[in-house]
């Protein structure tokens, strides 16, 4: 398991819970508002050391009762082929989980919640979705993303759990026109629109505790 980083305490990642955040190296996405650059680029990753499993699961184990769920982000945490395993070993814990997800891989979002290994998802939707507004914002052209974008909002909305759809907005990529798109199609779901910040937020939060 590659993990980058991790918040031992955050108020604001997941809504209404104390959370630790654990942050998972490598993305499928190239955004360039990304705030986790050091997550997603082997260019600024190579040579940093990943942290041990073991540590953060320990960290985990020392902090029950004061914890109330943990998240796992990244970078795209879908990518990690042992996030089961890892998920399994928090949950043994006690902890319900939250994952940040891109929806690239609706198959592994599929299973997580098949397997009850989630309780609640948060999908980022990065712009319309078409071909050319993903490619704008992402980086990434490529005619299956759109399907696996479709098929993992399906499963989410139809999966039970606790979700939230949510969009970043840089002027530069949403316009108008956009905004009022997506706010229409997403109308009456827990859909959220965020203010793009400068900063990186992995080295911001880490240095809180
Ligand atoms: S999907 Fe998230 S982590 Fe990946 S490049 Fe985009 S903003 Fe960064």
């Amino acid at each position: 398991m590659k993990i980058a980083s991790y918040i031992r305490q955050s108020f604001i990642d997941w809504p209404g819970k104390t959370c630790a955040v654990i942050f998972t190296r490598g993305c499928n996405f190239r955004c360039g508002y990304c705030h986790n650059p050091s997550l997603v680029l082997p260019s600024y990753y190579k040579g940093q050391t990943n942290i041990a499993q073991e540590e953060v699961l320990q960290f985990l184990n020392d902090r029950k009762g004061w914890l109330d769920g943990v998240v796992i982000s990244g970078g795209e945490p879908t990518l990690q082929p042992d996030l089961p395993e890892l998920i399994q070993s928090i949950k043994e814990m006690g902890y319900p989980v939250k994952i940040d997800t891109n929806g690239s891989r609706p198959a592994i979002i599929e299973d997580l919640i098949r397997n009850q290994l989630v309780d609640y998802i948060a999908m980022d939707i990065k712009t319309l979705i078409n071909r050319k507004c993903y490619y704008q914002v992402t980086g990434v052209n490529n005619a299956d993303l759109m399907i696996q974008i479709k098929q993992s909002i399906e499963i989410i909305r139809q999966s039970g759990i606790p979700f939230q759809f949510r969009t970043t907005i840089l002027p530069d990529h949403h316009s108008p026109y956009i905004i009022n798109r997506l706010k229409n199609q997403f109308a009456y779901e827990n859909y959220v629109l965020q203010e793009f910040r400068e900063g990186e937020t992995v080295d911001a939060l880490s240095s809180v505790y």
